[in-house]
């Protein structure tokens, strides 16, 4: 029989537990291991030979193997049996292929190693305690303990619910969530969105609070069941992989084109067919960017990497590039921009008494404090002597309070134990709990004082109104606790039914302070042009006040409450949107409007978020930064970024490195291109000069792959510039190419071609350069070797910074140095070697040969050096 079909006791003797005490651990590691661990099992991903074969039908890899089918057919042609062209070709498109797949799984890795650093966990009671585990850990007959914004972990049967409302449209596709009932049971079969007294796997708690058994784990979970239909393994590639993987494509393309001219000009000038061919061939491989791919895959690997030690988890790859683009942060307050560490400082009671809590408390402030610990659903725990409070930082803080004057949370529960609650929630702004108290009834809400004034029907309103307003502006955050008393039990705990007639009891003050490095990341990020909007719960003079100490807010104008805000059109927001920096009193809802309205303006948003409500406001923002240690596993679900330390300043550092890995495939993409286009220019413009081809195929797979892989791998690793913070952010349409770099790779291409050409000229046609070697066209062709690849291996060099090569550290990125230096003694050796000299068609040259290619090599360093002295300022590269 379903679990949904039986009482509570059933299932209770069935799981063998205490739901009043949960399960022993010793009996936990039994059903662990008779059980399993409760996840779904994994899916397999395809395998490597499938991987291989898959990459191989990639364009330019195409392109590669057709070149490779030629070159073999002309050395079969020409028997001349020189099958090592052919051969590597063959092995470069080898090499490509496990390179992907193993930065493929690399990836993989570290996308699973960042999964499991945001694992699931579970609030679960275990002998007695609430405990949260890893969400793998639960077993059958395992509590769980449920509030809201809580995932679900297992199938489980209520046995306890207040206002509990779940979200179960992930398995039944019903958006609105269901009110769940314990008491609720029925025999018929029901589908699964009508088991009221039941909570699925992977659902989660819109509202409320609960307990259940759980009744089924893993696999055998209702999402279990259909969990083969859930793997979404679908690839993330960034939008400015496909639009360089495009890129790739069109530049290939045009090779090809070049390559088909090339073989018509030959043969108009009666060349030899094969040679023809072997030129074409060249061509094509010359233009294919073979690393670029890969290049800008590491860079953004790295870019993540770099972030989660900076404790930014980016769950959605494209988030590395929209940072970069931020223009503007929407924070929340509590917890992000502050401390997370809220202390009541002042208790305000009836007798018109401010009590500062650095002095003794008064036994009336001890009362509002004690009545107002009694309506929280904090759990305090001891560690050694420590106190630890967790929960809602409100509450913790009123709670330690009470703690700290030498009364428990425990022992008023003990005497006052509570029948009832509306819990509190970010809309309502308030809660309420109800306490059996004698004989009598009594029911304590608290809540924001604002919110709350139209509640209270006795006390001394008008004196806490202006108390009100002078703890808001010591930037203290305001609870008003109210009661009423029953004679009877109430029998509607509703809002209607509870909250209405109250008797004032008091207010409290409590402050977070800001965290100390908000205020310098605040001020790091206006002068990274992006400006900081504070959106808080709390109310405006208190957000205000502690929005002035940060610098966000410079004019009581800037602020504007909730209650405004609904009362203003989309337009009229739209118009004073970019003048506001302090949202108070807001809702969730109101933080979609606040992201779309500046989206509207062209802005690129991200929004920190924490609670299940919050969900959408980050899914409609740009990046969307959900808090990892306050955070419910729906705000995380939703978000793009995970802020480990839910931080303020974490959000600039990883806008920081955002445009650090922006820059660098910038970077890759100068120093690559460069190369390829200047190669078509190259043999283009030697063919149509008559001169012959300048490489051979072989000389130009190897300056592809090594004088410009070798350096390009290590130009991910590049750190960030000093000024990168001090710029304006890249608008949010602006192409990859924008701001020069078209001209930059123009340029330098047009430098390597005449440098390149020059060379070859020289080699192959002047004589006496060296006293023992004449010219000849194989001394061209191991010159123009030597000076395309050198000048390619140094231009990384270049690219490096806006600022001169002199002023940049070798050692600020150590393994672009040794690539480097690695790539040119590569080069250096294969033209000195006679058996690599003759594998790659080069011949001796004289010591005046060597001193030629080497002073040419350096001419675009010169050239650079000399357009940074007069652009550097203004340009970035
Ligand atoms: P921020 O939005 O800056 O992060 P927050 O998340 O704490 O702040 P909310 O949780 O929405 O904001 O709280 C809004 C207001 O509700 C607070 O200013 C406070 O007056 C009141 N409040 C907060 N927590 C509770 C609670 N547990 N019980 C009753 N009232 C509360």
């Amino acid at each position: 029989m379903e679990a949904y079909k039986k009482t509570i006791e059933e299932v209770q003797m069935e799981t063998a537990v205490d739901s009043q005490q949960g399960l022993a651990s010793k009996e936990v590691i039994r059903r662990q291991k008779v059980d399993g661990v409760n996840k779904f099992d994994e899916a397999k991903g395809d395998s490597a030979l499938k991987k291989f074969f898959h990459s191989l039908s990639d364009f330019t890899t195409i392109i590669l193997l057709v070149a490779a089918a030629i070159s073999f057919y002309t050395a079969i042609a020409t028997d001349h049996g020189d099958y090592f062209e052919g051969i590597l070709i063959i092995a470069i498109v080898i090499i490509n292929a496990v390179l992907a797949i193993v930065q493929e799984g690399n990836a993989e890795k570290s996308l699973a190693a960042l999964q499991d650093m945001n694992k699931q966990s579970s609030a679960v009671l275990r002998a007695g305690k609430v405990e949260v585990i890893d969400a793998e850990e639960v077993v059958v007959g395992d509590v769980l303990v449920l509030e809201s914004g809580s995932m679900i972990t297992a199938d489980a049967r209520l046995i306890q619910a207040s206002q509990l409302r779940v979200e179960e449209s992930a398995l039944t596709g019903e958006s609105e969530p269901v009110e769940k009932n314990p008491e609720y049971i029925s025999k018929e079969n029901l589908p699964l969105g009508d088991q009221a007294n039941m909570v699925f796997k992977g659902c989660t708690v819109a509202n409320g609070r609960g307990r259940a058994i759980v009744t089924a784990i893993g696999m055998r979970t209702e999402m279990g069941k259909i969990a083969g239909l859930l793997n979404n393994d679908e690839q993330q590639k960034t939008p400015l992989q496909k639009r360089l993987n495009q890129l790739g494509k069109r530049i290939s393309l045009i090779a090809l084109g070049a390559a088909a001219l090339v073989f018509l000009i030959g043969q108009q000038q009666g060349e030899p067919l094969l040679d023809m061919f072997m030129t074409a061939v060249s061509l094509a491989v010359a233009a294919v960017p073979e690393t670029l791919t890969v290049i800008v895959t590491l860079t953004l690997a790295f870019g993540v990497q770099k972030m989660a030690k900076k404790h930014a988890i980016i769950r959605r790859l494209p988030a590395v590039e929209t940072l970069g683009t931020a223009n503007v942060i929407c924070s929340d307050k509590t917890g992000t921009l502050t401390q997370n560490k809220m202390r009541v400082r002042r208790v305000w009671t009836r007798g018109d008494e401010v009590t500062d809590t650095e002095d003794a408390m008064t036994d009336e402030a001890m009362e509002v404090l004690k009545m107002a610990s009694l309506c929280t659903d904090v759990i305090v725990d001891k560690e050694g002597d420590d106190l630890v409070v967790k929960g809602n930082p409100t509450e913790v803080a009123i709670v330690r309070a009470v703690e700290e004057n030498y009364h428990t949370k425990a022992e008023l529960e003990e005497k006052y134990p509570r029948i009832g609650e509306i819990p509190f929630d970010s809309e309502r702004k308030m809660m309420t709990t109800v306490h059996k108290m004698g004989k009598k009834y009594i029911s304590i809400t608290k809540g924001a004082f604002d919110v709350l004034l139209t509640h209270f029907r006795f006390g001394d309103l008008e004196q806490a109104a202006v108390v009100n307003d002078r703890f808001g502006k010591r930037a203290l955050r305001v609870i008003a606790v109210g009661y009423a008393i029953y004679d009877e039990e109430p029998k509607e705990i509703t809002s209607e039914g509870l909250e209405r007639n109250l008797r004032l009891l008091g207010l409290i003050g409590m402050i977070d302070p800001p965290r100390p490095e908000s205020k310098g990341a605040i001020a790091r990020a206006k002068k990274a042009g992006i400006k900081t909007v504070m959106i808080t719960g709390d109310h405006v003079i208190t957000a205000g006040a502690i929005a002035r100490e940060l610098g966000i807010l410079h004019d009581k104008s800037e602020a504007l409450t909730g209650s405004e805000l609904q009362k203003m059109t989309d337009e009229e927001l739209d118009s004073r949107v970019k003048s506001l920096s302090v949202y108070a009193r807001v809702t969730p809802e109101d933080k979609i409007r606040i992201v779309k309205s500046w989206q509207r303006t062209g802005a690129v948003v991200a929004m920190t978020g924490d609670g299940v409500n919050d969900a959408p406001a980050l899914k409609a923002s740009d990046v969307g930064c959900a808090m990892g240690i306050t955070g419910t596993d729906v705000a995380q679900g939703a978000a793009d970024m995970i802020l480990t330390d839910d931080n303020f300043a974490t959000i600039v550092d990883a806008v920081a490195q955002g445009r650090a890995v922006y820059r660098n495939i910038r970077k890759a993409i100068n120093f690559l291109l460069s190369c390829n286009i200047s190669e078509i220019f190259i043999v283009l413009i030697a063919m149509l000069l008559g001169w012959g081809a300048p490489f051979t195929a072989v000389q130009l797979l190897f300056v592809n792959v090594v004088a410009d892989g070798l350096p390009g791998f290590a130009l991910g690793k590049e750190p960030a510039e000093k000024g990168i913070m001090d710029e304006n952010p890249i608008p949010r349409n602006e192409g990859i190419f924008a701001r020069g770099l078209w001209q930059k790779v123009g340029m330098n291409a047009s430098v390597f071609t005449v440098i390149t050409l020059f060379g070859f000229y020289l080699g192959a046609n002047v004589d006496g350069i060296s006293h023992w070697i004449d010219a000849s066209y194989e001394v061209g062709q191991t010159l123009a070797f030597l000076i395309l690849a050198y000048s390619s291996i140094l231009h990384v060099f270049n690219v490096r910074s806006t600022q001169s090569i002199f002023k940049v550290k070798l050692s600020s990125n150590k393994s672009l140095f040794e690539m480097a230096v690695l790539a040119i003694l590569i080069t250096t050796t294969i033209a000195l070697l006679p058996f690599t000299q003759e594998l790659f068609g080069l011949v001796p040259i004289g010591i005046n040969h060597w001193m030629l290619a080497i002073g040419l090599s350096i001419v675009p360093i010169f050239v650079n050096e000399m357009i940074k002295f007069h652009y550097a300022p203004e340009e970035e590269e």
